[in-house]
């Protein structure tokens, strides 16, 4: 039996990979589940999978977590530190799902055992990506991607040589706003930019799908994960996500990855590997489809995937103060304090504050500078977001 554990258990990457486990519930054995708010669902999988121990972030749920487990034998725990310690019990495979920074240090614990490491938690990489691969060297352990793009990537340079690689191309769908008139996107609402063209994913990633932060931060995902210059990587706004990613290798070959907009496959893919074992996601009938559109991203539109150049081009821990800008932007625009367009100008303006301070963000990347750096720039991004909000 495999050991794993869900972090982000309840979120939508959690309740996929539960569907995919659930399935072949004898050949699981199931460490550990994480969830913050959703306590009837943890509660639930927690006594479906019979796991050993279900965790909420949220110290204050502790009570409601106990009584909805009572009687099922699953040991409860909260707060991030018990979440920490669960990433630590012995496991060979962990899905990273949990959303924003909170997901880096139990990564990291999930790498410093050995595990395999599922990772859906893109934030970590762009906050922590030289320590997040350093820490899976020195302990064996292995990174799989779960993001769909760099899932389909890894699928296309299976038995190729990196050095035969002269370009990455991530596709976009375009997100809510694709083909909105720009002057439109001040008056966008919370509900507009929560709804997703093709893909049902958790809050937070569907409205920056909409901003392209999403891209932004898989840009530089992309540049963490599989070691590639910055001019190597293309974004591609494709409308029907199916091609998920194209590598360009050198000999003008393009390798596309194809596949439904399920994010079934790309679990699944990091689930088996290294094999393929069947999975339930729709077979595409490509002679139904007919065509694949393309198109050039606008970067007035979405200033976001300029961003990313800039963090890139900057190094050290810009990108630590990029994802924290961003995760409080979002909240910004969420609570309403901020219009669509601002969170853009909210992150650019951050990051002009604090990328310019050498001591902060050339500092060794460790767990403890990337969280005050976070830290920082969350404060700074706060001030930023009050003075455009008064
Ligand atoms: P959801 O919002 O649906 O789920 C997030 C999960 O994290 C939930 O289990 C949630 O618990 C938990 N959580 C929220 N805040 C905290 C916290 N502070 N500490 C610990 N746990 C917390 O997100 P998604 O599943 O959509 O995304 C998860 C990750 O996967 C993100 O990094 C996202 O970018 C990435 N990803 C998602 C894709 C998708 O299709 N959804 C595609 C590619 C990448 P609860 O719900 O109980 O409150
Ligand atoms: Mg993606």
């Amino acid at each position: 039996m495999r050991r794993v554990s869900i972090f982000g258990a309840t979120g939508s990457i959690g309740q996929n990979t539960i569907d995919l486990i659930a399935r072949a519930p004898d050949a699981y054995d199931v460490v550990a589940l994480t969830g913050a708010g959703n306590i009837a669902q943890l509660a639930a999988d927690a006594r479906r999978l019979n796991a050993a121990l279900a965790v909420t972030a949220h110290d204050h749920l502790l009570d409601d977590l106990r009584a909805a487990l009572e009687g099922s034998g699953v040991e409860a725990a909260a707060g991030q530190d018990a979440i920490r310690e669960a990433a630590t019990r012995p496991a060979d495979w962990v899905m990273s799902a949990i959303v924003g920074a909170a997901g880096l240090a139990p990564g990291l614990e999930a790498l410093k055992q050995g595990a395999t490491l599922a990772l859906a938690n893109k934030e970590s990489l762009v906050c922590a990506g030289k320590l997040m691969l350093a820490t899976a060297q020195e302990n064996d352990a292995r990174i799989l991607p779960v993001d769909s793009e760099h899932s389909a990537i890894f699928q296309a340079l299976i038995g190729e040589d990196m050095a035969a690689v002269e370009r990455i191309i991530i596709t976009a769908s375009g997100g809510a706003f694709r083909d909105w008139p720009l002057d439109k996107l001040a008056h966008a609402t919370l509900e507009e930019a929560s709804c997703h063209p093709n893909w049902d994913m958790g809050q937070r990633i569907t409205i920056d799908s909409a901003s392209m932060f999403n891209k932004a931060m898989e840009v530089i995902e992309t540049r963490e994960f599989f070691g590639v210059d910055p001019d190597q990587i293309e974004v591609l706004v494709h409308p029907q996500s199916m091609i998920h990613a194209l590598v360009g290798f050198r000999d003008g070959a393009l390798m596309a990855h194809i596949g439904p907009a399920d994010m079934r496959h790309a679990i699944g893919f990091a689930l088996h590997h290294p094999d393929r074992q069947h999975l339930p996601v729709e077979r595409l009938d490509l002679a139904q489809i007919g065509s694949f559109e393309f198109r050039a991203p606008d970067e007035a539109r979405w200033p976001a995937l300029r961003l990313a150049r800039e963090v890139m081009a900057r190094g050290g821990m810009a990108g630590a103060v990029f994802n924290a800008a961003k995760e409080s932007a979002l909240d910004g625009f969420i609570e309403g304090k901020l219009l669509f367009p601002q969170m853009a100008e909210v992150v650019e303006d951050t990051m002009s504050q604090l990328n310019s301070d050498n001591g902060l963000i050339d500092a060794t990347m460790t767990l403890d500078n990337v969280a005050q750096v976070d830290h920082l720039a969350r404060q700074t991004a706060k001030a930023v977001i009050e003075n455009k909000a008064g």
